[in-house]
């Protein structure tokens, strides 16, 4: 996953990953990518499209 660098850190998108796969600590971002199932809610949800798929 990439994160574009005017993402906020709001975390909606580790609310949403049905996994939990996505933490959010300051200003940092994490994927846990390996059990990612690429179903996108996180994609989706962000509000401002900081999320992009590799
Ligand atoms: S929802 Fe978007 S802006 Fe918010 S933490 Fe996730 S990637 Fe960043
Ligand atoms: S694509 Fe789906 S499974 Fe993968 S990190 Fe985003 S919300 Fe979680």
């Amino acid at each position: 996953m990439i994160v574009k660098e005017w993402c906020m850190y709001c975390g909606e998108c580790a609310g949403v990953c049905p996994r939990n796969l996505i933490e959010v600590r300051e200003l940092t971002l994490k994927f846990n990518e390996d059990q990612c199932k690429e179903c996108s809610l996180c994609v989706q949800v962000c509000p401002v499209k900081a999320l992009e798929k590799e």
